[in-house]
């Protein structure tokens, strides 16, 4: 069975007069050990998907599924706690927390998860490592370029090792260097893991490595590519 699945899936929003459909009816399957993006232009509706599967708002019609539970529905808190236990999120807003240290920031999830200290440590400053950002695990977001937060924010996910890890354009703000190592690093979550990834981009670095690409346009799917792995 699909670990996520949405059913005629429709979302718009309302600034003053103006009404924007950013769904349209979306139905789309996730199965476990997904590599799988989202594409499509500026504006299709990539991040608003990502937000409704990952619980952060909720739709304006139809349904979003994670495995046999109907999560669309439910409360605020609910999803609080299903997100902490099944999804990792990348967002374009890091989110980093101000007061917190890098590393700290890489460690907060494995906190609320109950991880214990020593091993939080290990794990946050290992996901830092792959980033390639160990050595500035002392410093807060404020003195972190933006490309840095953005590794931060990444390493956040990794280190809880989640399930589903869900990705608003993660490679966007990476030098090619960066990229490319965070994209290995991803298939390698993924092969010997089994991390399901969904990812919204439109980096043809990254394109170029997923397994299947639905490509939404005006709110719709609009097609959908296969790729050997
Ligand atoms: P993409 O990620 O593909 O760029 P988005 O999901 O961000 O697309 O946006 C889809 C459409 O919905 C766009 O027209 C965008 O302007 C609009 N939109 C997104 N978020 C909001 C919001 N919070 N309020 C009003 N309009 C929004
Ligand atoms: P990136 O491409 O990673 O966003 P930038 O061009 O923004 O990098 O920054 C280049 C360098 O300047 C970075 O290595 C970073 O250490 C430093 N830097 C950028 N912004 C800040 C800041 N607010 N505080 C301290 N150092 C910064």
């Amino acid at each position: 069975p699909p670990l996520l699945r949405t059913r005629n899936l429709r979302k718009s929003y309302r600034t003053g007069e103006v009404e924007t459909h950013a769904l349209r009816g979306v139905d789309l399957e996730i199965y476990p050990q997904e590599f799988t993006a989202i594409a499509g232009p500026s504006g299709s509706g990539k991040s608003t998907l990502l937000h409704l599967l990952g619980g952060l708002d909720h739709p304006s019609a139809g349904e979003v599924w994670l495995g046999d539970e109907r999560i669309d529905g439910l409360s605020a808190s609910a999803l609080a706690a299903l997100r902490l236990t099944h999804f990792g999120f990348v967002f374009q807003a890091y989110n980093l927390i101000p007061v917190l240290s890098a590393l700290e920031n890489a460690a907060f999830v494995l906190e609320l998860q109950g991880v214990p200290k020593r091993e939080r440590e290990a794990r946050a400053l290992a996901a830092l490592k792959v980033l390639g950002i160990a050595d500035l695990g002392e410093r807060r977001p404020n003195q972190l370029s933006g490309g840095q937060q953005q590794r931060v924010a990444v390493a956040r996910a990794l280190a809880a090792r989640p399930k589903l890890i869900l990705a608003d354009e993660p490679t966007a703000n990476l030098d090619s260097a960066t990229g490319e190592a965070l994209i290995a690093h991803m298939q390698r979550l993924n092969r010997e893991e089994g991390v399901t990834f969904l990812f919204s981009t439109h980096d043809p670095r990254l394109l170029s490595h997923v397994r299947r690409t639905v490509w939404l346009q005006d709110g719709r799917v609009v097609g959908e590519e296969a790729q050997a792995a």
